[in-house]
């Protein structure tokens, strides 16, 4: 096997946290597991593991309504789980987190609730060419209920947003601009303060999905100065099904409930029903209250590991995966943004990206192929799809090189 070269033995060599998450540490297909698909989704620490099951075993209880102790506990946790999201993004208050099933459930509330009653036809909705489905479908359900038209800011061949257009697009009559903080398909991350300092200059609120940014750098929702801010707990280290919708209190309030159901009320009658109070009036129903519990343990996590030490540590990673996927013979680099975080996609000779995916997991590598959600993307390079190899802190050099390893045989298979 190919060895990383010296200079990066000390630091991307080892990950110290490996050993922090169980499911790593198994052989797939005879192979010991290579994991390179953080970006679908991340594997869970012991910690969150640890966190679900205690309370599974010790505290189940419905939140909120009970007066009986493990109501309460129930209730602690979960809410305690809120206030470490809330400091972890720095939310001004607590009221702003709007615990969802993640971040496709987080936009699709902003689009129903927040833009549909504002909105109308003449009126835009401004995204861009790299966006995850989930943030292009919920608006395009909102143009075709209001009439209000989408408009689509492009990008360039190293799929990196093309600034002056975005900004050409921003008029009086974008109602909202709604753009990826790191493109999944690409890992190109978006200059958003400048973008979003633009838009309020205009008067025009901005939504992030930052799907893929929670994972990979320190969030300040208060410094970039967002107005929503969309995330998921499952590329977070968290549980599935939990997720976090971010939104300036000002707004909420003048949003009607997205749902209505248990929990989101105040009292109810036949006659008309009072709300609850933010951010309870945006959760209707009962929870995922052990994901959300999960939520909170893998923030515990990340802090504990540092989000500066995640992102130089992915980083470095990043660089040697590019050189050492540059060095392969017939690879074809699809993003090459000069700003990116954790994902690079490819394509090697005419090898349909399944084939290969498929030739990798054989080995032991598990990356993904395909077309990401991220279909116009595909659409831009004139490909069906492409290999994604994504990473995180607990990948090391000598998963790369078993990536390159395994992609020299794939070559071998089909010379
Ligand atoms: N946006 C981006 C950029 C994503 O990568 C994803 C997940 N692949 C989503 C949105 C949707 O996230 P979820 O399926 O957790 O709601």
């Amino acid at each position: 096997m190919t060895q990383p070269q010296q200079d990066l033995q000390d630091t991307i060599a080892v990950s110290d946290y490996r050993q922090d998450f169980p499911l790593l540490q198994q052989e797939v297909n005879g192979h010991p597991l290579v994991y390179l698909d953080s970006a679908a989704s991340a594997q869970q620490p012991a910690s969150v593991m640890d966190a679900v099951a205690q309370y599974e075993r010790t505290d189940h209880a419905n939140v909120h309504r009970g007066v009986h102790s493990l109501s309460h506990r129930a209730t602690d946790a979960y809410e305690q789980a809120r206030d470490k999201l809330r400091a972890f993004i720095n939310a001004e208050s607590r009221s702003e987190i709007v615990l969802t099933s993640g971040t496709t459930e987080s936009i699709n509330l902003v689009a129903q609730s927040y833009c549909r009653p504002r909105i109308g036809s003449g009126d835009r909705i401004l995204i861009t060419h790299l966006e995850h489905h989930s943030n292009i479908v919920p608006w395009q359900l909102v143009c075709e209920q209001t009439g209000a038209e989408l408009l689509v800011a492009p990008m360039d061949s190293r799929g990196q947003l093309v600034l002056e257009k975005l900004y050409e697009l921003m008029t009086d009559k974008v109602k909202i601009l709604a753009i990826g903080h790191v493109s999944n398909a690409l890992g190109t991350i978006h200059p958003l303060r400048e973008i979003i300092a633009r838009a309020h200059a205009l008067g025009i609120p901005v939504l992030v999905d930052g799907a893929q940014g929670v994972p990979h750098m320190a969030i300040d929702v208060q410094d970039l100065d967002c107005d929503f801010y969309a995330f998921s707990g499952h590329k977070m280290f968290g549980p599935t099904g939990t997720g976090v919708l971010y939104a300036r209190e000002c707004l909420l309030e003048t949003m009607p409930p997205y749902q209505g159901g248990g929990d989101m009320i105040l009292e109810v009658s036949f006659e008309g029903t009072t709300y609850n109070d933010l951010p309870y009036k945006f959760e209707a129903g009962t929870p995922n209250i052990a994901g959300v519990i999960g939520m909170g343990a893998a923030v515990d996590y990340l802090q504990s590991v540092g989000l500066a030490n995640i992102a130089e540590h992915e980083q470095q990673l990043l660089d040697y995966m590019t050189r050492r996927l540059t060095e392969i013979d017939g690879i074809r680099l699809i993003g090459t943004a000069a700003n990116k975080a954790s994902i690079q996609s490819f394509m090697l000779d005419d090898i349909h990206s399944h084939d290969l995916g498929t030739i990798l997991d054989h080995q032991g590598v598990a990356i993904r192929t395909g077309h990401h959600c991220a279909m116009p993307v595909m659409d831009y390079f004139g490909i069906p799809g492409t290999a994604r190899a994504s990473l995180a802190l607990y990948n090391n050099a000598d998963d790369v090189d078993r990536l390159v390893d395994a992609l020299e045989q794939a070559k071998k298979l089909f010379a």
